[in-house]
């Protein structure tokens, strides 16, 4: 997978040089280019933003750059993909809300590309110029209902739960299978050595070595943590591996 970042705080991404992502980097199962949008910039101060029309308070990120910038990405697609277009992807708090199926529906996406919105946001024209360069592949994504600085944050996010999705990354892929969110629930508590700590012990059940009793336990502690803290991703019933139904407290 290709993935191009547009920032004008290209250093906020350098973690994607950490960890199984760095590693995905390296060899070449993820290529990663981060730009700064200073760079398409023509004045002496390079200058990224201007006061809102129709005032209020703070800075709108300016329409030249980020035009330069998807017109880039346009070229880039042209002249080395066969006319192909990048997704575009903008993160922003009015955004449909980024989970694991979105997770899933982007790394079956050959290219992503990311505009980081900073100040009160982007020039609204910019996302119609996207549009129209782009083939109508524009998507504004939301981690939640809060407001962060920038969209730098949610490319680190959004970037790290897609990648570890793609062929390779996660060395023992079966560990992508069960966990939260996958299936509806959250994952069940899990438990290293040593079976006694501080007087707290492993459940018993998951020393047994009986994969059947291990089976049902664990997807009893699905349900019984989804409904405790998560009670909104559950179906109004669920039933335990064995057809036996679980009170929703
Ligand atoms: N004025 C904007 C509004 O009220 O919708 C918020 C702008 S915010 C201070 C600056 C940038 O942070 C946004 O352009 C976006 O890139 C990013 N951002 C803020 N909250 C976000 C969220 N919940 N999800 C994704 N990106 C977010």
């Amino acid at each position: 997978m290709r993935i191009d970042v547009v920032s004008i705080f290209p250093e906020y991404l350098s973690p994607l040089d950490l960890s199984l992502i760095g590693k995905a980097r390296r060899e070449g199962l993820l290529d990663l280019h981060v730009h700064d949008l200073r760079s398409w910039t023509t004045d002496r101060h390079r200058t990224v933003d201007d006061t809102p029309y129709g005032g209020g308070a703070g800075m709108v990120m300016k329409p030249e750059p980020w035009a330069q910038a998807i017109d880039h990405l346009r070229s880039v697609g042209d002249e080395s993909y066969a006319g192909a277009r990048p997704l575009l992807v903008v993160p922003g708090p009015g955004g449909r809300r980024f989970d694991q199926a979105m997770a899933h529906e982007l790394a079956g996406e050959p290219w992503l590309a990311f505009a980081c919105g900073r100040y009160e946001g982007i020039d609204e024209r910019v996302y119609e110029h996207a549009q129209e360069a782009l083939d109508g592949r524009v998507r504004v994504v939301s981690l939640g209902d809060y407001v962060l600085n920038g969209g730098e944050v949610a490319v680190l996010t959004i970037t790290e739960a897609v990648a570890r999705l793609l062929p390779g990354v996660v060395g023992n892929a079966a560990s992508l299978v069960e966990e939260s969110h996958e299936d509806g629930l959250l994952e069940y508590p899990v438990y290293t050595k040593p079976a006694s700590w501080r007087g707290r012990e492993v459940p018993p059940v998951l020393l047994s070595g009986d994969h059947g009793a291990i089976a049902t336990w664990r997807h009893r502690q699905r349900l019984e943590r989804t409904a405790a803290r998560r009670p909104d991703l559950l179906p109004s019933s669920a039933t335990l591996a064995g057809g036996k139904e679980l009170p929703i407290r």
